[in-house]
């Protein structure tokens, strides 16, 4: 109930008055207990609350958090922040520290460190503080992004074990990038090059996301990384959340704002792309790219009124929408509307939208409303 993050701006004038993404704690809850069922009790979770909770706006301070380990950030900014609002649960800075700065404000924090860069390495050498830092190393094992190449591994192993300040029992991870594909051939290249890296060191170990944890759940070691399976989407192209026993957590709705009667011929939208075919009735939804939803959804992309599905009509404009529900005569003024949710899931409008959930969810904009349920 404390997770509201920004109050409905429209005037009270209808049932329904305004855009709201709504964020069900208890969906959020039932999907840490799906991955702890999975993954035992063995396996310490941090859960990857990267760019504002994957776009849902839940505080760091939310009971939903009660059940992990640890939170994910991308960067130096979202670890303050997370600390700044009051966040005792250990957090886990994936991007690392880029300056001197940053190094001493992550020590002075608690902020756990992700190094995956030599420059990290002699920031941390020039350091003289009686203080220690806990630090991940990270190796890229096949992704060509974050983390030390295999060759440069054991020469930065090495001098984060003869580093004083660092805590010697430091987690070693790595990050998988096509765990989400049923072709495993690249994965478990990068299982099997991780394994020799790290054979015979004694030290915890992490590599799976969403996608690896559910679809190499025996190798989970100790730590997993889960994100947007957490918000009950499905990394997967082929299956939504529900699918793998998750529950969206989110719920887009707008309302119908506007009911009018159309002509044959007449031109709906910008551009006038959509040419109506035979006298219709269409609602106009306050919705639009402006608010995050994708421009570029395929013709006949639905959204939800009194649970059926009514088709979007013309192009998207930046602050609404136009929907074709000439065959629902009993839509009101005022009715919801779901662009995306339990019986619309956002795996399937990201598909529309030839795009991935991730981002729809994290471009869902600053005007919706976050109204935690
Ligand atoms: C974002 C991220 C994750 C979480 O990925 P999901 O696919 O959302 O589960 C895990 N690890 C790293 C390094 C990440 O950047």
């Amino acid at each position: 109930m404390r997770t509201f993050y920004r109050k409905c701006l429209l005037p009270v004038s209808m049932p329904s008055q305004g855009n709201c993404a709504r964020i069900d704690s208890s969906a959020f809850q039932h999907n840490i207990a799906h991955v702890k069922k999975r993954i035992g009790t063995e396996v310490g979770i941090v859960a990857m609350v990267k760019a504002n909770c994957y776009g849902h706006y839940v505080s760091s301070l939310s009971d939903m958090f009660s059940g992990v380990d640890m939170l994910g950030v991308a960067t130096f900014e979202e670890a303050m922040a997370l600390r700044q609002a009051g966040t005792e649960t250990p957090i886990l800075l994936l991007q690392g520290f880029r300056n001197r700065e940053q190094l001493l404000q992550c020590i002075d924090q608690a902020i756990i460190c992700v190094v995956h860069d030599m420059f990290q390495i002699n920031l941390l050498q020039s350091l003289d503080v009686s203080q220690s830092l806990q630090v991940w190393l990270k190796v890229d094992t096949g992704m060509c992004r974050f983390g030390f190449m295999p060759d440069q591994f054991v020469k930065a192993y090495q001098a984060l074990v003869d580093l004083a300040i660092v805590d010697s029992n430091f987690v070693i991870m790595t990050h998988l990038s096509d765990a989400e594909n049923s072709d495993q051939q690249h994965t478990l290249g990068q299982l099997q090059l991780f394994r020799q890296l790290t054979q015979g060191l004694s030290h915890p170990v992490s590599i799976m996301n969403s996608a690896g944890l559910m679809s190499y759940t025996d190798q989970c070691c100790d730590w997993v990384r889960p994100g947007l399976m957490l918000y009950g989407v499905s990394p997967y192209t082929d299956r939504v959340g529900a699918d793998l026993g998750l529950r969206p957590v989110m719920s887009l709705e707008s309302f119908v704002y506007v009911i009018k009667a159309i002509k044959a011929g007449d031109k709906v939208g910008y551009g006038c792309q959509w040419v109506c075919p035979s006298d219709r009735v269409i609602a106009i939804v306050p919705i639009g790219y402006g608010d995050g939803y994708p421009r570029h959804v395929k013709a006949g992309t639905c959204v939800l009124i009194r649970g059926r599905r009514c088709p979007i009509i013309g192009a998207i404009s930046m602050d609404s929408m136009m929907v074709d529900i000439s065959g629902l005569p009993t839509v009101a003024q005022g009715d919801t509307v779901v662009l995306w949710g339990r019986d619309l899931p956002v795996e399937s409008i990201a598909q529309a939208a030839s795009t991935i959930p991730y981002e729809l969810l994290t471009q869902l904009g600053a005007r919706v409303a976050r109204i935690a349920m």
